[in-house]
């Protein structure tokens, strides 16, 4: 047997390991890139070609064929490929699914291609710029250039092909020095382009200026401008002068920060250049967004954190907006950072790295204070808006009214006296976050979980927010029969209730998941507070992402402390990020905007020195204590996380791991193995086991040494176990 004409390929399935085939009988052998479909157990599964193999362990007898080859043309190509394996490798996840997350749902269940428009070639500025004496030494791509210019700048590709016979090479060639560029022909989508981009500011300009020179090669940049200061405009620009190099462009934004305002900002100056990707997309239409970049007719990606993986040819920019945002880490199955990622698939590019950010992640941070990337700054609100005021407010011993503090009532009486609006903020959705009986103590435990189930009470319901499970708010308590049950504690929707009976002849808005769970009822929403009538808008974090609201003046933010006093040694961070995103939202118009920050502990000294000297003063104090500490960013983590419905056996299992870790754990810290904060969660216990070293490289030897042993483990088949490479929170 010919060793050489078997292929590895890649299929989703939760084992380390790529499969040998051989090619089918009667077609060409696909080429690396390529989808087929393989006899897999009793079924067929669709697969990505990973590479020809040399040499296969399988006895030949054992070799099946690829039943069918699916695409045309490879959907990814080498460079793509190799990133997809550097990142399984980096986070310790079997390829198999790395690619499978990578590609469009679709197509990764093995369907046939959505069809798209015909492809067309465009000229790009560089290219209409050129002299045909420039090009005297490539006749061929003279020739084209010719042509294009003489049809107006662009042209379907079977005509150029037509006219000039075949002329792949010779295009390609043009493309790849950025004289043209693939475009969809006809049809035009009819986005008017609204060419006129406001004067740059002179901090605008100088980010662009910096960001811009270094094109062409790898550099980490640091874009922190606090929100409403022109970053947006900062990418914008950006992307345009990329295009005109013709090269692509990728932005990744968070869940919630892509909204339509942003994408249509986008597309009034890109046109239709513009593919969009996000979960809430129908299969279909993401796909086709998704071939449109890989095909280089969208040459910029707007998308959410699976973005990162697009295959784009000729990547010129990667830009990530709202960087510290939580979004870009998945939380299960193939747990990556999207921000880490993009940073290294710029590397791979050879391109420029943009994290953008009003609180940049401490990570990054340390990463510009240690000379990785530069630290471009804007500090001034564009178009002159001002900063708002912060001020702490004392409630202790304030009687407070859903977390209302009297200050705080008048506070917002006075905004709205005065035609404004004002917003207030509290991270918790639902009436209250639990019901008691005042008979005899009984509260509202979650029966699968060690939490409370939260009061909704709207839609009649004690509802867990960490397993779902849901009842019926019952009229009498289980335990005591007592009719005495009363909820503790508030959350929006209590707020609501409270503030409306306060003010009932003011409108008042409220914007968390509840509300807004139904489609096109956020847009509503936000449309109604676009008005600028004077009113009150109550929401969690949804409020605090992307949305301008020119006349909010106002801002309350009800109960930070959780946050000083979190268990998570990140929570001070997450509290001091979400306090500025909220507070960006107040004065972004011409009026100024003050926010009010309710606490018990006015003199914590991270509240003080965030509210007395800002964001940047705030982080150099949190990055003093994580040093002092050795947390991350001063030390590499994984987590080993471990669940079963026994007791024991995630215990059981990690100690396991531990006394097999332990005598090769060298400069490997190994904490634990410990019940999780929340142990037992959706009827599942659940325990930790944390590797942490001060540098990446042995944690990776060891992770790398130690997970077949795992595998091999008799209790790893009885529990539900996972690894999360730098884990964002320890949950
Ligand atoms: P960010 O992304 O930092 O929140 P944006 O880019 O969205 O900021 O800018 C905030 C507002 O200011 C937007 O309405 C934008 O159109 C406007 N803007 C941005 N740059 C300028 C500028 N140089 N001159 C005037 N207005 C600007
Ligand atoms: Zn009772
Ligand atoms: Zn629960």
């Amino acid at each position: 047997l010919n060793a050489a004409s078997t292929l590895k390929v890649a299929l989703s399935v939760p084992l380390d390991t790529l499969f040998d085939y051989l090619p089918p009988r009667d077609a060409p052998s696909p080429v690396p890139g390529q989808r087929v479909l393989v006899p897999f157990g009793r079924g067929r599964r669709c697969g990505v070609v990973m590479a020809a193999a040399t040499a296969t362990d399988m006895p030949p007898a054992k070799l099946k064929r690829v039943a069918e080859v699916l695409d045309a043309e490879p959907l990814f190509d080498g460079n793509d490929l190799d990133f997809l394996t550097w990142a399984a490798r980096y986070y310790h996840h079997p390829l198999g699914e790395v690619v499978g997350a990578a590609l469009p749902v679709r197509l990764r269940r093995g369907e046939a291609q959505v069809p798209l428009g015909e492809p067309g070639w465009a000229l790009t500025a560089v290219g209409g710029a050129l002299q045909p004496a420039q090009l005297s030494r490539a006749p061929r791509q003279a020739e084209i250039l010719a042509w294009l210019t003489e049809l107006g700048g662009r042209a379907p590709q079977s005509l150029l092909r037509e006219a000039l016979g075949e002329c792949a090479s010779a295009l390609r060639g043009l493309r790849d020095k950025g004289y043209i560029a693939v475009v969809e022909l006809p049809p035009e989508p009819g986005i008017p382009l609204q060419g006129a981009a406001p004067q740059l500011h002179h901090e605008q300009a100088s980010a662009v200026q910096a960001v811009s020179e270094a094109l062409g090669s790898f550099a980490g940049f640091l874009l922190e401008g606090v929100t409403g200061s022109g970053k947006t405009e900062v990418y914008l620009r950006l992307a345009e002068q990329v295009l005109a190099r013709g090269q692509a462009v990728l932005l990744l934004v968070p869940e919630i920060g892509l909204t339509p305002q942003l994408v249509k900002r986008f597309a009034r100056r890109l046109g239709d250049r513009l593919a969009v990707l996000h979960s809430g997309l129908g299969e279909r239409e993401r796909e086709v967004a998704w071939q449109r970049a890989r095909l280089g007719l969208a040459p910029v990606v707007i998308g959410t954190r699976s973005a990162v993986f697009t295959p784009m040819p000729q990547l010129g920019l990667v830009l990530v907006d709202e960087e510290h945002d939580a979004s870009f880490k998945q939380q299960e199955g193939f747990r990556y950072s999207a921000r880490d990622l993009a940073v290294v698939r710029a590397r791979r590019a050879g391109c420029p790295a943009l994290l953008g950010s009003a609180t940049p992640s401490l990570e990054t941070l340390k990463n510009a204070r240690d000379g990785r990337y530069r630290h471009l700054r804007l500090t001034e609100r564009a178009g002159g808006a001002r900063p708002p005021r912060l001020d702490l407010l004392d409630v202790r011993g304030q009687p407070l009214d859903a977390g209302l503090s009297p200050v705080l009532k008048r506070a917002i009486a006075d905004t709205l006296a005065a035609g404004q609006q004002a917003l207030v903020f509290l991270n918790r959705r639902g009436f209250a976050p639990v019901l008691s009986c005042y008979g005899c103590g009984w509260l509202s435990d979650c029966p699968r979980c060690d939490a409370r189930q939260t009061l909704h009470a709207r839609s009649g319901l004690l509802w867990c927010h960490h397993c779902g499970a849901q009842r019926r708010v019952p009229t009498t308590c289980p335990e005591c029969g007592s009719t005495e049950l009363h909820p503790l504690g508030a959350g929006t929707e209590r707020l609501e209730q409270v503030l409306g009976e306060h003010f009932p002849e003011v409108p008042l808005v409220r914007i968390d998941r509840d509300a807004t769970s139904r489609k096109g009822s956020l847009d509503k929403l936000l449309a109604e507070v676009g008005k600028g009538e004077p009113m009150i808008l109550v929401g969690t974090q949804m409020l605090a992402k992307g949305h301008h609201f020119p006349d909010v003046t106002l801002v309350g933010v009800l109960d930070v402390d959780g946050g000083l006093f979190g268990a998570d040694f990140r929570a001070a961070e997450r509290m001091a990020q979400l306090i500025l995103q909220v507070a960006g939202r107040a004065g972004r118009g011409e009026k100024p905007g003050r926010v009010l920050i309710q606490t018990r502990y006015p003199e914590h000294p991270l509240l003080q020195t965030l509210v007395g000297q800002g964001y940047d003063a705030f982080a150099e104090a949190a990055l003093a204590e994580r040093r002092e500490a050795t947390w991350p960013p001063y030390s590499f983590q994984a987590l080993l996380r471990a669940e079963a419905t026994d007791a024991e056996w995630p215990q059981a299992f990690l100690s396991e791991v531990y006394a097999l870790a332990a005598p090769h754990a060298g400069d490997v810290q190994l904490w634990g193995p410990v019940p999780a904060p929340m142990q037992r969660r959706a009827g599942r216990y659940r325990a930790h086991l944390l590797l942490q070293s001060g540098e990446r490289a042995p944690l990776h030897t060891l992770i790398g040494w130690l997970l077949p042993q795992i595998r091999a483990l008799k209790l790893a088949r009885k529990v539900r176990w996972s690894l999360d490479v730098d884990p964002l929170d320890l949950y």
